[in-house]
């Protein structure tokens, strides 16, 4: 029996959306809180990107050290054999890679302009899975671009020709969030069946039925005998009506009326941590979470009408399918309403020492001499350019933590692979 595994792609996905954007350090925290819930994957960046190598290379250090551990970090990169090189001139140790290319004759026609047609788009994607694999990938999972929109037979050639040379899974996108979950269950499961290859649910929210094709999708692919990879963001962002919600899938795949009696996740969830990353995700995008989005929402848990409200306090299971407690929310929030001080882009010794005295003292970070608060502080700054933001306490101390990482991530060189 299959299983089903998570793979957030906010870092690639979320910032790949119009008027949106994180630092390099606020991807890095993304990384932090998505490896405390127990996601298996992250996605977490481009590696062609020359912005991008620094912060790549940094998080695959905190890997390295056992920081981000065991999350598995992979790379975007289009299925070209020329960006597989790229990749591994750039940033050599990444292990994991997917390789996106668009397989519907609309993508195909639209992007190719009548020079490319299917052979050759199965012919690319091909000498880059070799590419990927000759250069030490350990997994190569291969994206259809558009599958919703694609034939089928065309979809089945596509990931056999991918298996045939060492992909691991197959990206099944809904790019235009087209499909409906009776639609992607039947897709998806002949494909599983007749590749017989593991399959990634990437599905969007054009026609807001992400979440429930993301588990419709996956119920398909384990009936088809294979085990699911659901594609996910933090609070849904993702491109135009964004992607399938994080919390929503993780809430629909353990609570959804007898799901979890047969279909399973294959990592343990650690939900208590879903409102700090959702919270932190919605601050670091400056964009507010729905009052009524699932689970993390202001509203998920508020009751006002009085058959309700007489409801869930004889009994909360009466109105609520699960606790608030349960992902982690519940804890009063102090919010300053007199002075402040917080770390800036030009802060001082003296209000930095403030702030970080501020700090919890089971989390709290002490400094052998002034000579290193200077430093941390120093990059506390550089951070705050970045971020154009206060940081929020988690930054702080994981810089006072990793200071040389930190110095990784906000190292910014234009233009010097030029000469
Ligand atoms: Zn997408």
């Amino acid at each position: 029996m299959g299983k089903i595994y998570i793979i957030d792609v906010t870092n690639r996905d979320g910032v790949q959306t119009a008027k949106l954007g994180l630092s390099k350090l606020e991807k890095t925290m993304i990384n932090m809180y998505l490896n405390e819930l127990g996601i298996f994957q992250s996605e977490f960046g481009f590696p062609t990107t020359r912005h991008e190598t620094h912060y790549l290379r940094a998080n695959l250090k905190l890997a390295d050290m056992g920081v981000l551990k065991p999350i598995r970090l992979s790379g975007w990169i289009r299925a070209l054999a020329d960006d597989v090189e790229i990749t591994y001139k750039l940033v050599p140790e990444i292990k994991y890679l997917n390789l996106s290319t668009s397989t519907s004759q609309q993508m195909i026609n639209g992007k190719y302009l009548g020079k490319k047609n299917k052979k050759d788009v199965i012919n690319m994607m091909t000498e880059a899975v070799d590419a990927a694999v000759s250069l030490g990938a350990e997994t190569v999972g291969v994206n259809a671009e558009d599958g919703s929109r694609t034939e089928l037979d065309f979809l089945i050639e596509f990931g056999k020709a991918a298996k045939r040379h060492g992909a691991s899974r197959l990206r099944y996108c809904d790019t235009l969030g087209y499909d409906n979950p009776f639609t992607i269950y039947d897709t998806v499961k002949a494909l599983a069946k007749e590749v017989g290859i593991a399959i990634e649910l990437h599905c969007h929210g054009d026609l807001g039925m992400a979440v429930a094709n993301s588990i419709a999708g996956a119920k398909g692919v384990i009936d088809g005998g294979q085990d699911a990879y659901i594609n996910t963001t933090v609070n849904g962002v993702g491109e135009r009506a964004g992607n399938a919600d994080l919390v929503a899938v993780l809430l629909a795949l353990l609570k959804s009326k007898d799901f979890a009696n047969k279909y399973h996740l294959a990592d343990k969830i650690d939900l208590s941590r879903s409102w700090m990353l959702a919270k932190f995700a919605s601050y670091a995008f400056r964009i507010p979470i729905p009052i009524n989005q699932p689970g993390v929402g202001a509203n998920a848990f508020a009751h006002a009408s009085g058959i309700h409200a007489d409801g869930v306090l004889k009994d909360p299971g009466t109105y609520e399918l699960y606790g608030y407690e349960e992902l982690g929310r519940g804890e009063p929030e102090t919010v300053e309403t007199g002075r402040e001080i917080i770390s800036g882009q030009y802060s001082g010794i003296s209000g930095f020492s403030h702030i970080m005295g501020q700090i919890d003292s089971d989390k709290t970070v002490s400094f052998r001499d002034t000579q290193e608060a200077e430093k941390i502080l120093e990059l506390v700054r550089y951070a705050n350019v970045a971020a154009q933001k206060p940081l929020v306490e988690d930054e702080l101390i994981f810089i006072a933590k990793y200071p040389e990482i930190a110095k990784e991530l906000l190292t910014m060189t234009p233009l010097d692979y030029i000469s």
